[in-house]
This record gives structure tokens, C-alpha cells and sequence, in this order.
């Protein structure tokens, strides 16, 4: 199979290593609902578990909860919540979410709260690496120890700052030796959750607690690290730093793996600028499998724009596949070509999920059934179109 590794900015061979892949996805920081962009981010990484599940392959699938978070404090605040209700609260929307979108489950769903002590010992570990230092009773990451810093975002220091800033970053807190030195543990702040450590109350900083996650249950080398576009710098250029300096092990992850963002209305989708399409509010109207379609007639690596007039051609197409899977078999020899829609379909997966080209090959066997005399027997042409569309998450229930 061929990927795509955003750090080498080129597509890979993926070889399985023993039959396994270990897969960890950045997952949602539980503040607000799931909106389309994060089900194309998601359901990307489900349909290549999917895929490899279908080739015989064991995935172990770890997917992660920020379940503390400066946005999960200050949304609490808002609405006047307390934190760990708020997150428990939206933690468990975005499975129901998840689940009616047919996801499969995640082998591991961790959160953040649950691994502070293994977070203390990577941080215990970059202090003693001299790479890390403690201010005030905070622990910082010292960016310019770091020669390879930046060798997955492929950004110079100066243009990381301002990006950073954006995405969690305090440049001006005092502490710091450089603004772009970034927290892994941050002391007790009043009115917070703060968590014991050898360096006094506090709680973790957001980077440390993927690379505690992902190396507890993946190991010190993971197969396919994975998120949104938007992961890609600061997030996962910290974890990197974070994991390949304190285990020695490189690399941390063999592919990284980002999903391109879902705009709305000209804009990227976002919190802030609140033109969301949610999740919740599209399944009340339309099938999984129409959104499914929808989200996968685009390239995963691919920017585009959600058109709620899409939802209605997705939605007959989804339907037609349905009535292809559950239209009455005949005896008589067929003569639909399974086996090229088939190869066709593996085919383009195995390039880097082109899953468009996938879904081609899936209506254009879905049409064939339909089309064949009612004497046919397209018994073993609905079997495959099960099967492929299992891959893409189909579960063939219109609506
Ligand atoms: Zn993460």
C-alpha cells in the first residue's frame, strides 16, 4: 500500500511490520460537537482500519481524549459547568456520533486524565537529557537543544512562532527562555484542576499527553500517527520532539498522516468563526452512508468545501446502492464483472485511499446489479459490493 508521509512530504510504500499496524489518532478536545470536518478526519483513519482488517492485518486503533485543555477550562467557565462534567458531557456526544456514522470502535480510547503519571516520567526524562528545565514549577521543552525540531512541519523557527501563537502558545509568559519553548508541565493556576508532581501541583501541557498515550500503547515506534491538517505544527512537531528525545528511539512515527480541513461558507470550519455543519444535526436528515459518500467523494489530502446541495445526490446515490444490495437474485449466469470492479477498487485504496476512484468503482458495480435482466443472479455481485463497501463504512440502510 502507498501513503502519503507528511514528514517526508512524499508517498511511501507502508509495509506491515508482523502482520500489525499500531495506529494512533489525535482525538477531539471535548468542548463543543463534532462537526464534519472532524468525521472526515476520523472516518479517514476508520476507513483505512477497515482496510487493513480486510487484508488480514491486526490493527491496534488508539484514539485519544484532550480531556484537560485550556479550551475544555475556559468553555466550562462560559457556561458555567464544571470542567469534568463539560468534558464527560461532550466526550460522550462525540461517541454517539461516532457510532451512528458506523465507526468502528477504537481498541483504546484514552484520556489525557488517565496518564498523567506516565506523562511525568517523559518529562522527568527530557530534565534529565538537559533538555527540559523548570521554572516556578513548570517544566518547559527547550526548542533550540533540539536540532531536528521542525523536521516534520518543514517551517523555520520564524515562521513557527506566529502559528504556535495561534494554536495554544504563550509567547509572553515570563518563564520561558524563548517564546516558542512550549509547556510540558504547567504549575497550579487559581481556580484550575491541578494533579500532583515532583515539581509541585499543576497539569499537564497538551503536546505531552499524546506522546504518553501513543508510546504507552503503541510502543516507542508507532506505525501510522495521525490528526487534522491542523496538527500537523505545533501538536505533533512537539511530540516528536518530545518522544524521539526521551526514548531515542527514531523514528516516533514511521508515517505521519494528516486529513486536509472541510471548509463552510468560504471559510475553514471552526469553533471561533462558528460556521459549523455538525454531525448531530446532518444525521437527523440524512443516511450515514449519504454523508459517508459525500465526505469521501473528496480526497482525504484534499481542501474542499461542504455544499449542503451535495447531501441530496449523495443521499440518491447511497440509496442506489442499497436497492443494488437488496434487489431480487435471479438463476440464471450473469455476466457483471466482479472481479475488475474489485481489483479496481483495492487498487485505488492501496493509492494513497483514493477513495473517489473507490467510490466509482462501487456505484459502477452497484449499477451493473440493478441493470443485469431480473433472471440474473447477481448473488455474488451484491456479496462484493458488501464487502467493498464495508471499506468505505457502508452499511447499505437507506433512508
Ligand atoms: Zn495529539
Amino acid at each position: 500500500m502507498r501513503l502519503y508521509n507528511s514528514e517526508s512530504r512524499g508517498i511511501e510504500n507502508f509495509t506491515v511490520r508482523d502482520g500489525h499496524v499500531g495506529m494512533y489518532v489525535c482525538g477531539v478536545t471535548p468542548y463543543d460537537t463534532t462537526h464534519i470536518g472532524h468525521a472526515f478526519t476520523f472516518l479517514t483513519f476508520d476507513i483505512l482500519v477497515r482496510y487493513f482488517r480486510h487484508k488480514g492485518v491486526d490493527v491496534t486503533y488508539v484514539q485519544n481524549v484532550t480531556d484537560i485543555d485550556d479550551d475544555v477550562l475556559r468553555k466550562a467557565r462560559e457556561v458555567g459547568m464544571n470542567w469534568r462534567e463539560l468534558a464527560d458531557q461532550e466526550t460522550r456526544k462525540f461517541l454517539q456520533d461516532m457510532q451512528e456514522l458506523n465507526a468502528v470502535p477504537f481498541d483504546h480510547y484514552t484520556a489525557a486524565t488517565d496518564h498523567i503519571a506516565e506523562m511525568h516520567t517523559i518529562t522527568q526524562r527530557l530534565l534529565d537529557e538537559g533538555l527540559a528545565y523548570v521554572v516556578n514549577g513548570s517544566v518547559y521543552f527547550e526548542v533550540s537543544k533540539d536540532a531536528k525540531f521542525g523536521k516534520l512541519s518543514h517551517l523555520s523557527l520564524e515562521e513557527m512562532l506566529p502559528i504556535a501563537n495561534e494554536r495554544g502558545n504563550k509567547p509572553d509568559d515570563p518563564n520561558k527562555r524563548d517564546p516558542l519553548d512550549f509547556v510540558l508541565w504547567q504549575a497550579a493556576a487559581p481556580g484550575e484542576p491541578t494533579w500532583e508532581s515532583p515539581w509541585g501541583p499543576g497539569r499537564p501541557g497538551w503536546h505531552i499527553e499524546c506522546t504518553a498515550m501513543s508510546t504507552k500503547y503503541l510502543g516507542q515506534s508507532i506505525d501510522i500517527h495521525g490528526g487534522g491538517g491542523d496538527l500537523i505544527f505545533p501538536h505533533h512537531e512537539c511530540e516528536i520532539a518530545q518522544a524521539e528525545n526521551a526514548t531515542g528511539v527514531k523514528p516516533f512515527a514511521r508515517f505521519w498522516m494528516h486529513v486536509a480541513m472541510v471548509n463552510y461558507d468560504d471559510e475553514k470550519m471552526s469553533k471561533s468563526l462558528g460556521n459549523l455543519v455538525l454531525a448531530h444535526d446532518l444525521l437527523k436528515t440524512w443516511s450515514p452512508d449519504a454523508i459517508r459518500l459525500y465526505l469521501f467523494s473528496n480526497h482525504y489530502r484534499t481542501e474542499w468545501q461542504f455544499l449542503d446541495e451535495e447531501m441530496q445526490r449523495w443521499s440518491d446515490a447511497a440509496r442506489a446502492l442499497s436497492v443494488a444490495r437488496y434487489r431480487q437474485s435471479g438463476s440464471a449466469s450473469s455476466d457483471i464483472e466482479i472481479e475488475a470492479n474489485r481489483s479496481a477498487f483495492v487498487a485505488a485504496i492501496e493509492d494513497d485511499l483514493d477513495t473517489p476512484a473507490a467510490i466509482h468503482e462501487l456505484s459502477a458495480l452497484g449499477e451493473a446489479i440493478s441493470t443485469a435482466s431480473p433472471k440474473a443472479d447477481v448473488s455474488h455481485a451484491q456479496a462484493a459490493l458488501a464487502e467493498l463497501g464495508n471499506i468505505l463504512g457502508l452499511s447499505f440502510v437507506a433512508r
